[in-house]
């Protein structure tokens, strides 16, 4: 009988070593392996890799681990050349199975709590085990060496073991790819990522509530996943070795964000907003050159990239609409769960058949004007805090104080629009705080603390920006449309928002919010949601509404913040 997938196997042998062993890489791969092994055995006596069943390609081509995925993994390859993957039955985050391990190295700094769920260190010693044991029963695992942080001074080394070439991919494009120079010379990582997401965790095994399992031991600076294929897990556990690593460690402020930079006036913008307020999308500007899309440092020298890629959503993604995002998928970048045409190969980016939270990764030179390296030695100019207020209530931006940048950093507001098939029909919200409670390692008033200062040290510029419901709520209004927000960045980017006097400003009294009463290339009437809303009744409820969200949301950091900051919230 003719299976295509036991073709493959049968003459495993020939096409899978010749091409590697004919690989001028791989002295540097024996290198490795000699390596990789002695620190297996000298460090960890409990498992190791058992290279004599195993066959590791480090740091492999990517046109060998597009062969693979498509020979062993079902991918695709997209009209444009991109490699389509699938993740599997996970098709996003499982922030429920996210584990830090308890231990005395860091057990003082961490944030405890529903965000960071202790693990003991027995625990992990099990997971890890189990991890590398299936591993170990994969004829090929794939390695890849990188590095975090574009700032040589603060860079760390990252290795990633995993069985598939997918992941192996999404890491190549996620980490900065080292030279081949600086890949001989490699060493010892700091940081290791096993992924056996194929394989489940054992629910009993203690303190396992699914078959899934995240889990960061900062002593040993490792991560085992277990249970999930969904390739975003490697990239923010890597975020969370750095949102540890930089605060403790390096007294440098880590940051969920995206970043640009302007030649003309020399300046740097940060982007802070969570999931789907818009840091890809409006990070990616022809007039500016991209510094990363998600991840960055605040460091006394200036600001850097974490990553040496970007991971944009591609839902409804349009050539018109985000036309370098959209250029950006051809050969070297993944897409994820996205539906194609099997005639033409052609990406349906409006197809949610497997998921909404589609995605593309790729090498952050796909973008035509990235700043390479990604960092820049500037203290950033402006702060934009994006938010995606579905009851259309914040205005499409506003001028924030000091204190208001610190009230709305910690509250970390944003929300989700009603999903179609519930029946919901309210805007369901959101409070993150630090815009990002899902990978916040340490207690949020320490960022947020190094964020005040570093802002008061800058004279930095604060705004706050709607990228969401305008002229009404989800289901009258509409989202504001990209092209006003994107003419309100470049306002606040040629200076000219700034600029404004005070008295070409209105107060929004429930929030104590500043709002320009005139950008350039933006109705008037779009600006002020007073005027935006043709029911001012309806209007005044939703302030109401959301104003309280904000006071019970805020309510926890009360007592950590001071009077002004508390002062600086929604009075109604
Ligand atoms: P994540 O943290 O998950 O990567 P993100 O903050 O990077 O999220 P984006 O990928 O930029 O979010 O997603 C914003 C989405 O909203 C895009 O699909 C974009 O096309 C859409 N969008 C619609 N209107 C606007 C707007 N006015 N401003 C920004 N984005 C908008
Ligand atoms: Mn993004």
């Amino acid at each position: 009988m003719y299976t295509p997938h036991g073709a493959h196997h049968s003459h495993y042998q020939t096409p899978y070593v010749t091409p590697y062993i004919l690989n001028p890489a791989s002295q540097v791969h024996d290198q490795f392996e000699n390596n990789f092994m002695g620190k297996e055995i000298e460090y960890f006596s409990e498992a190791g890799f058992d290279m004599t069943k195993i066959h590791i390609r480090r740091n492999a081509p990517v046109a060998q681990l597009y062969e693979d995925a498509v020979r062993n993994e079902g991918a695709i390859i997209s009209s444009t050349g991109a490699l389509i993957n699938f993740s599997g039955k996970k098709t996003g985050r499982s922030p429920k199975d996210k584990r830090i391990v308890f231990e005395e190295t860091s057990k003082d700094d961490i944030w405890w709590g529903p965000v960071n769920i202790k693990m003991d260190e027995h625990t992990f010693e099990i997971n890890r085990e189990r991890a590398i044991d299936y591993l170990n029963t994969r004829d090929l695992v794939y390695v890849f060496d990188g590095y975090a942080g574009w700032d040589p001074k603060y860079r760390i080394k990252v290795r990633v073991i995993c069985a598939r070439a997918y992941h192996a991919l999404f890491m190549n494009n996620m980490l900065i790819r080292p030279t081949e120079e600086e890949l001989k010379d490699f060493g010892e990582p700091d940081f290791i990522i096993y992924n056996a997401g194929q394989f489940p965790a054992n629910r009993f095994t203690a303190g396992m509530t699914s078959t899934t399992s995240v889990e960061i031991n900062f002593k040993r600076m490792e991560m085992v996943i277990l249970g999930t294929e969904y390739a975003g897990e490697m990239k923010k556990g890597v975020f969370s070795v750095m949102h540890y690593l930089m605060p403790v460690k390096f007294g440098q402020l880590s940051l969920h964000s995206s970043a640009n930079y302007g030649p003309e006036r020399d300046d740097v913008t940060l982007f802070f907003g969570l999931s789907g307020t818009g840091k890809t999308t409006l990070s990616a500007d022809p007039k500016r050159q991209l510094i990363g899309d998600d991840e960055h440092v605040w460091s006394d020298e200036g600001v850097f990239n974490i990553e040496g890629g970007c991971y944009a959503k591609c839902i409804n993604l349009s050539p018109e609409k985000e036309p370098e995002i959209h250029a950006a998928i051809r050969f070297g970048s993944i897409l994820e769960n996205v539906v194609y045409n099997p005639i033409n190969r052609i990406p349906d980016y409006d197809d949610v058949a497997i998921t909404e939270n589609t995605r593309c990764a790729y090498p952050i030179e796909y973008i035509p004007n990235a700043h390479i390296p990604c960092s820049v030695p500037r203290q950033p100019t402006n702060i934009i805090m994006l938010t995606c207020d579905a009851f259309g209530v914040l205005p499409p931006v506003s001028k924030l104080t000091p204190e208001q940048a610190s009230y709305h950093f910690l509250a970390g507001y944003t929300s989700k629009t009603p999903g179609t098939e519930d029946g919901v029909l309210e805007p369901i919200p959101t409070f993150s705080t630090c815009y990002s409670a899902p990978f916040i390692v340490l207690q949020p008033s320490r960022y947020a603390d190094m964020l005040a200062e570093r802002m008061r040290g800058a004279g930095a510029h604060c705004w706050l920006i709607n990228t969401g419901w305008v002229g009404g709520k989800y289901g009258s209004g509409s989202r504001c449309p990209l092209k006003y927000t994107r003419a309100i960045v470049d306002a606040i980017h040629n200076g000219s928002l700034a600029a404004l006097p005070e008295n070409e400003y209105d107060t929004f009294d429930a929030f104590g919010l500043s709002i320009p009463t005139k950008v350039e290339n933006v109705p008037s009437e779009v600006l002020d949601p007073r005027k935006a809303w043709p029911d001012k009744d309806a209007f005044n409820k939703e302030v109401k509404k959301l104003a309280g969200m904000f006071n019970r949301a805020f309510a926890v950091f009360e007592k950590q913040v001071d009077e002004k900051v508390r002062a600086a919230g929604p009075r109604v």
